[in-house]
């Protein structure tokens, strides 16, 4: 087989949705475009009647064409399920963070096999919903040998891959919180880091399950010191720290953000750009909370992130166009708000400006719509009109 580039035209774009910073609503909009892709890049685009002769083409007869969705927080490393602990939820119990235990069993009984099959499906899952670059973490190991073998095997489907050893304290350690966390800064970090880009910590001083400030810093610095780059897992089930140590440690996102002080904001303000507040509304959905105030966090001019959470507790969805629905009626945000959430703004909080946009230059991920415009992803909530466009890059 040879291995020659092959360009491809993709034209009959009725709406081309750059997300490219530009325009109103920052989403660089094109009507009746066209797109070359070489060797997996934007080589080219503009109108359809100006574009470049390539290799072969492809006619979208009018269809919507936006950046793939960039799902910057996943655990998709898990076997079992929590259906279970789902309908209770819905019968009124509440949700502290304590089921992630049974995840964690589930997950250390599996094989290597079995768990590589799984994320596969959950990739695919993804894939097929519009969604072209995902974040997994670990964290439902937590031993050593299980916590390096989840993100060994998530690097084998992306490569922004997080370390999560502190996710829960693990009912073993219940007696010896410090031991634990002895060996999830050592030598926990020092087997994982290799198949690592990121570290996050679950800070909620309000779960026993969880880690406090003091805790997710010592983690951290020595995440840090392991050449890894931070997020955090912060302020979901109530007030917390998690969103000022994001800020004070240069984290490149927080994530949740559901329950923020006037301070909290201010300093996600002061930190646009650098830190992130990454917004999971399948969460809020699927444990029936309170929505974040997302309207007031871009109000405010904080740098705003749309993400799944995909996991088998607190929300066992992987669908983006899901999370933009949710985030449009839900929390406030325009259809172009949640959009360019959903692609330009995950990008930044995983440091990428390759992703999460079209533009000359960058990775040729496209999602394309069975629609004529990106409105429909929220206005057609629940409808699968969202895939990834494949195309070959290849000659074969
Ligand atoms: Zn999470």
């Amino acid at each position: 087989m040879s291995a020659a580039a092959a360009s491809t035209l993709v034209t009959g774009i009725g709406e081309l949705v750059t997300c490219d910073g530009t325009g109103p609503d920052r989403l660089g909009i094109h009507r009746d475009a066209a797109v070359v892709v070489d060797d997996g890049r934007i080589a080219w685009l503009g109108p359809s009647g100006s574009a470049p002769e390539a290799d072969r083409s492809l006619d979208l007869a009018g269809r919507a064409v936006l950046p793939g969705f960039v799902d910057s927080h996943s655990h998709l490393v898990f076997a079992g399920d929590r259906a279970a602990e789902f309908a209770a939820r819905m019968a009124g119990q509440p949700y502290d963070g304590g089921g992630i235990g049974v995840s964690v069993a589930a997950t250390r009984a599996a094989s290597d096999d079995e768990l590589r099959a799984l994320v596969a499906a959950r990739v695919a899952e993804m894939r097929a919903q519009g969604t072209t670059t995902v974040e997994i973490k670990g964290g439902y190991g937590l031993t050593v040998d299980d916590e390096a073998r989840s993100l060994r095997i998530a690097r084998e489907f992306t490569t922004e891959t997080t370390y999560l050893g502190a996710h829960v304290v693990p009912a073993e350690y219940a007696a010896d919180r410090a031991a634990y966390l002895d060996l999830v800064a050592g030598p926990m970090l020092a087997a994982a880091a290799p198949h690592a880009r990121w570290a996050d910590v679950f800070c909620e001083p309000r779960s026993a399950h969880a880690f406090t400030a003091e805790e997710a810093r010592v983690v951290l610095l020595a995440a840090r010191g392991a050449g890894l780059e931070l997020r955090v897992h912060g302020n979901q089930l109530g007030p917390g720290p998690g969103v000022q140590l994001a800020v004070e440690l240069g984290a490149a996102s927080v994530d949740h953000c559901t329950y923020l002080s006037a301070a909290d904001v201010e300093a996600l303000a002061s930190a646009a750009g650098t830190t992130v507040a990454t917004l999971l509304p399948g969460v809020e959905f699927s444990t029936r909370s309170p929505y974040p105030d997302a309207r007031g966090l871009l109000d405010a001019g904080v740098s705003l992130a749309l993400a799944t959470d995909c996991n088998p507790g607190t929300c066992y969805s992987s669908s983006m166009p899901f999370v933009i629905a949710l985030a449009v009626r839900e929390m406030g945000l325009t259809p172009a708000e949640a959009v360019y959430a959903a692609t330009a703004g995950s990008a930044l909080s995983l440091r990428r400006s390759d992703i999460g946009r079209i533009e000359v230059g960058a990775r040729a991920d496209l999602a394309v719509l069975e629609a004529p415009s990106y409105l429909h992803l929220a206005y057609r909530a629940g409808v699968p009109i969202a895939r990834t466009l494949d195309l070959p890059t290849r000659e074969a």
